[in-house]
């Protein structure tokens, strides 16, 4: 490899840009080893780790704009989990879904379940995306809001003219505190805290409709076996008691409650949803204006504000230039392994600031500049 020290004048402050696990902002670690330390060791059954999931739950109340009826249910295992919870728990019959990259292929698979039918799968090249259309027999809908394998945004909106009682499932795992949306839109939001929430990984969240939780239940009391793990009843049922089925990680939870508590300081999901926006648009504007570079995604609406992938021209070697900017404390630029890609990936998730990201595209240059 060719050795190249990007000057100090050129480096962000914070050289993460990974797309989960991603930054953690000092202030959440040093609130963590002042306040949060106390709690480790410590029983996830009493009133101290119980007030903690109940100060995530109603947090996360507050930034998605307090949807009436609808509740925070948490479990652990992350998105992955969330993926079964939904096959076992609550898809029947037939699904349609949006598949056009690796997490959405991902569900589309839980959501083939031998005791489900054979879903509608809405298939498009990686680097753009379809839309959902009314199909009748459909009960659930799905797809992801932010396709983090190739950077594609989808907005979170009903499909008109679905049947009654459909349900629209949202991958937010990406997009969740990045992205504003209308709650009422959909039926079950679901994330996991590595992302936009800059904590660690291992737990999944979703915000549920009185639609969700209904069908969740009659399922639950049908004769379908459903393992204990995968039931979102149990979830459910827990999560009104500030509760897991099984020991959570108390720390997952502290790192995300401070950033949650951080994002509705400053105003919320707006003033988050405002940030990733300038900072990708940074990335955006670069790229175009870039000899070398060009966004992947090519139809503007498509473009992700939270992860931009950016193709590099075959002179210059992308996997070079992470490999670089790695040695320079500048990590996790890959592209998403699968994609087999000449390009860069770059998370813009709500801690990363502005001047980072500014900061990055400089060095970049620098580097490109000097590969020779
Ligand atoms: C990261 C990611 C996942 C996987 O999350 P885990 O918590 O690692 O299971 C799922 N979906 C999307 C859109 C993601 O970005």
């Amino acid at each position: 490899m060719v050795e190249i020290n990007i000057p100090k004048d050129l480096l962000p402050v914070d050289g993460r840009f990974g797309c989960g696990p991603s930054k953690v902002r000092p202030e959440q670690l040093a609130a963590f080893s002042s306040v949060g330390a106390k709690l480790i060791g410590t029983s996830h059954r009493q009133a101290p780790v119980k007030n903690l999931v109940k100060r995530v739950q109603d947090g996360l109340m507050d930034l998605f704009h307090n949807p009436n009826g609808y509740e925070i249910v948490l479990g652990n295992g992350g998105s992955t989990a969330f993926w079964d919870v939904s096959s076992f728990s609550l898809a029947e019959g037939k699904s349609q879904l949006l598949v056009h990259g690796e997490f959405g292929a991902k569900f589309a698979t839980s959501l083939s379940a031998p005791w489900l039918e054979k879903p509608t799968v809405i298939q498009s090249d990686a680097g753009s995306r379809s839309e959902l259309r009314a199909e009748a027999g459909i009960s659930s809908y799905a797809y992801p809001q932010n396709e983090t394998s190739t950077g594609v945004v989808t907005p979170v909106k009903r499909v008109t003219g679905a049947d009654a009682g459909a349900l629209f499932f949202t991958d937010a795992t990406s997009a969740a505190g990045g992205i504003d949306f209308d709650p009422y839109e959909t039926d079950v939001y679901y994330f996991a805290p590595q992302k936009n929430f800059a904590s660690d990984g291992g737990l999944w969240f979703a915000l549920l409709s009185p639609q969700a939780i209904e069908r969740a239940e009659r399922i639950a009391s049908s004769d379908r076996y459903i393992p204990e793990f995968l039931s979102l009843k149990t979830a459910i049922d827990n999560s009104r008691l500030n509760q897991t089925l099984n020991t959570p990680a108390i720390s997952t939870l502290f790192l995300l409650a401070e950033q949650v508590d951080w994002m509705n300081e400053n105003g919320g999901l707006a003033w988050a949803d405002a940030r990733t926006k300038a900072a990708s648009q940074h990335i955006y504007d670069w790229a175009e204006a870039s000899a070398f570079a060009t966004p992947f995604v090519s139809v503007v609406e498509h473009r992700s504000q939270v992860v931009s992938t950016i193709d590099f021209i075959d002179s210059v070697d992308a996997a070079e230039v992470a490999k670089v900017l790695r040695a320079n404390g500048i990590v996790d630029t890959e592209p998403y392994r699968k994609l087999g890609r000449n390009q860069l990936r770059i998370a813009t998730f709500t801690a990363t600031e502005l001047s980072d990201v500014q900061q990055l595209t400089k060095s970049i240059d620098y580097v490109v500049a000097n590969l020779g």
